[in-house]
């Protein structure tokens, strides 16, 4: 691994350095504590600092307070020099957030095997962290279509529907549901069932790019939240979408198979909560399966709940 030596003093560096390259080890040498702070700084910086007590420019132990106050995910193991039987520097080196200390001179075989104990607590950070995003993902993300799951979606919502409100900016939900989804299933069967709402997601995350997002709710049920200026036309930004799945037959393992989707669209409005505009939405999704299907349907417009209110054209 690579790892980052800051030692003034020549002697002890090289040694500290021939022996770690000796073990298989990348070096990094810096011979003051500013170039040292520079080094474990970077995105990729070494991980194993090795840094001396008394340097130049910057000591060792505000090298260590200034990365221990860094906010950074995986922040470095760092071993300090000290010189034998100074207990209290030693108290204090592990106070400032040290995680080990090597007396000097040092023997190498203790070095080494404190390397290797860094070494090992680097790797395990790394599969910590590594579970912990897997974790985050997974709690996140509906594990077939990827999307944002329904808890994800809501709390996108959430937080998009204050600082729309702050901006002045229009926030729509979309309930999106595919028409007739059960004959797909009884048809073709429920893998190719898979591969639609798969390729759907895969529609809806297209749309939603750069204004917004699309997250699955559960079944055949997605929710896009859209996100425009003031003035912005949602209605035929939402009548694009709901025409542009119509026309876009969807690739499955059997072929292409075309379907249809109605969109329930209600915008929020003032101290409006989720629970109130996805109500909303769900409303104008229901109207919308009623007036025949394949069609936007805007809570409070004045298409909702009316006849004759396609903002898509009808397949038939
Ligand atoms: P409508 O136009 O009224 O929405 O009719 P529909 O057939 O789409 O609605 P319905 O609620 O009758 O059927 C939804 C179907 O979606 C039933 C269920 O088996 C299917 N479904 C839900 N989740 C999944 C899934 O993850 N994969 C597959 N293949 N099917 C699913
Ligand atoms: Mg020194
Ligand atoms: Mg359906
Ligand atoms: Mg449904």
């Amino acid at each position: 691994m690579r790892i980052l030596i800051a030692e003034d003093d020549l002697t002890s560096r090289k040694i500290l350095a021939g022996v770690l390259r000796k073990i298989g080890h990348e070096v990094v040498e810096t011979v003051d504590g500013l170039a040292a702070w520079a080094e474990l700084q970077k995105t990729d910086g070494p991980k194993l600092a090795i840094l001396d007590w008394m340097m130049p420019e910057m000591e060792g132990l505000d090298v260590v307070r200034e990365v221990r106050a860094l906010d950074i995910e995986k922040p470095p193991y760092i071993i300090m020099l000290t010189t034998r039987g100074e207990k209290a520097d030693i108290i204090a080196g592990l106070d400032a957030g040290a995680n080990d200390y090597l007396s000097k001179p040092f023997d190498t075989g203790e070095l080494q095997a404190r390397v290797e104990v860094g070494r090992r607590m680097v790797e395990l950070q790394d599969a910590l962290v590594e579970s912990r995003k897997a974790l985050a993902y997974e709690a996140s993300h509906d594990p077939l279509t990827k999307l944002a799951n329904r808890r994800a979606i809501l709390e996108y919502l959430e937080r998009q529907m204050v600082s729309a409100s702050e901006n002045g900016d229009i926030l729509t939900a979309g309930m999106c549901d595919i028409d007739h989804f059960k004959r797909v299933n009884d048809t073709w069967g429920h893998q190719v069932g898979d591969d639609v709402l798969c390729e759907l997601a895969h529609l809806l995350r297209e749309s939603a790019e750069g204004r917004g997002a699309a997250g699955r709710m559960g079944g055949e049920e997605f929710l896009l939240v859209l996100r425009m200026k003031a003035g912005g036309d949602y209605m035929a930004e939402y009548a694009a979408i709901c025409a542009g799945i119509a026309a876009t037959p969807l690739k499955t393992r059997i072929g292409e198979i075309p379907i249809t989707v109605s969109i329930g669209v209600s915008c929020a409005k003032g101290k409006s909560g989720v629970d109130a505009i996805l109500g909303l939405a769900d409303a104008a999704l229901y109207s919308a399966k009623g007036l025949g299907r394949n069609r936007v349907v805007f809570a409070g417009g004045e298409n909702a709940g009316e006849a004759g209110a396609a903002c898509c054209p009808r397949p038939e």
